[in-house]
């Protein structure tokens, strides 16, 4: 049976899991990936990825498809559920 309801689209200007997630394989102009918080440095202005569809783009980018939960209904929404999700997913010193 066919969804009823398509997937959503990216909002335009967003950029929100651009800057939130860390990523930890490496980005064009930053070698180490970037840390969590930080906008990426192939976010343009227009907040669209300058290397989309290019083999530099980290697969980590590719796995991010918009979703209700993530994208919510604004940027800050965005924003807050990718900061719960990297807390929660943060590895955790046992020692
Ligand atoms: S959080 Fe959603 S709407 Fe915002 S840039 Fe990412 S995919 Fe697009
Ligand atoms: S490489 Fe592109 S899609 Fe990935 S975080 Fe940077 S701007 Fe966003």
């Amino acid at each position: 049976m066919k969804p009823t309801t398509s997937p959503p689209e990216c909002r335009p200007h967003c950029g929100a899991c651009c800057t939130a997630p860390s990523i930890t394989s490496p980005i064009p102009g930053m070698p180490d990936g970037k840390p969590a918080g930080v906008r990426c440095i192939q976010l343009a202005d227009d907040n669209r990825c300058r290397i989309f569809g290019q083999p530099e783009r980290p697969a980590f980018c590719g796995g991010l498809q918009p979703s209700q939960e993530m994208c919510g209904s604004s940027r800050e929404q965005a924003i807050r559920w990718l900061n719960e999700l990297e807390r929660a997913t943060a590895p955790t010193c046992i020692i």
